[in-house]
């Protein structure tokens, strides 16, 4: 079975009239799912409220504090003006890390398959000691180094298809051999990071494979790379766990990159992820949103995401 992870309460990071990353991106994609045929086939699943503690797995303490504070303090950006945030900015924050442990703890416990988290804000850019992008904590860094404490795992792959290299998430497990940092990602472009030579460092050397591809990339060059390469890669990795940083600012009809995915693209990608999960992690597979910016392009994704983490 598959999960749906979702609080209306995500809706409460407000990010200011026009920033991309806005409160109707989640609205629409919960409004659309909740009246959509196979809802009754998701297990709904609330967050968790959690304690810091989860959050220092990845997080320093005086980090987590200064976000706190600036919340608190109604201060309007972290991130010297990148990061838009407000005075419920950290608690959701920390309900988006929530939404994505308790899909570990369902998945690991049994209940579910896989899950697909609809959290805001996304966390990709979130470096150890810094916010940056949209991303105030890394929901998917903590969310595997939660598993591989709290259930004994050694392995976990990231797979990140967000339009964007996820720069925070290959630092924070650069040198660790036990998280497999993998991304596809528009280059050059934001953040910088996420050339091919940068593969690992010390111990995680190897651990880390980027594939930029150049502005207008689409379908075809998504496929090859689904089709003729990641399989080997997952199969001879062989993770316990496969954490996907699903972003869908990749489609052709988001305003804020230059890619040419399709939604049909998005549906296969993920057919192929979930397909290798079966084979070397009996299908345990979490998929936390990133960005995907235009309403009806990522709503239509989500749709075709969540059919094929359920088989269909
Ligand atoms: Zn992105």
């Amino acid at each position: 079975m598959t999960g749906f992870v979702y609080s209306e309460s995500y809706l409460n990071h407000i990010t200011g009239t026009g920033h991309p990353e806005s409160p109707d991106r989640l609205k629409a994609i919960a409004d659309h799912v909740r009246n959509s045929e196979y809802w009754n086939s998701l297990k709904s699943i609330k967050p968790n409220v959690i304690s810091t503690n989860i959050i220092q797995l990845i997080h320093s303490g005086s980090y987590i504090n200064s976000v706190s504070e600036a919340c608190e303090n109604g201060f309007p950006f972290l991130d010297f003006g990148d990061t838009a945030i407000c005075r419920e900015s950290y608690s959701v924050a920390k309900l988006a890390v929530g939404g994505v442990v308790q899909a570990v703890d369902e998945i690991f416990n049994g209940n579910l398959d896989n899950a697909f988290c609809a959290v805001r804000p996304p966390g990709h850019h979130a470096e150890a000691e810094s916010a940056m992008g949209f991303c105030l904590f890394n929901n998917v860094a903590i969310a595997a180094k939660y598993a591989q404490k709290k259930y004994n795992i050694e392995k976990v792959l990231i797979l990140d298809w967000d339009v964007h290299h996820g720069n925070g998430t290959q630092h924070i497990f650069d040198s660790d051999p036990t998280v497999f940092y993998l991304s596809l990602h528009q280059y050059p472009f934001y953040p910088g990071t996420g050339s091919k030579n940068e593969t690992g460092t010390g111990d995680g050397l190897g651990a880390t494979k980027n594939f930029p591809l150049s502005a207008g990339s689409g379908d075809k060059e998504y496929m090859d790379i689904f089709e003729n390469i990641l399989p080997e890669i997952v199969i001879q990795y062989s993770p316990s766990l496969i954490i996907l940083s699903a972003g869908f600012d990749a489609h052709y009809r988001d305003p804020i990159a230059n890619m040419n995915v399709s939604e049909e693209s998005f549906s296969r990608m993920t057919k192929i992820v979930v397909k290798l999960s079966r084979e070397v992690c009996e299908g345990k597979l979490i998929s936390v949103l990133e960005g995907g910016y235009d309403l009806n392009a990522l709503v239509s994704s989500v749709e075709h995401h969540l059919k094929a983490l359920q088989g269909n």
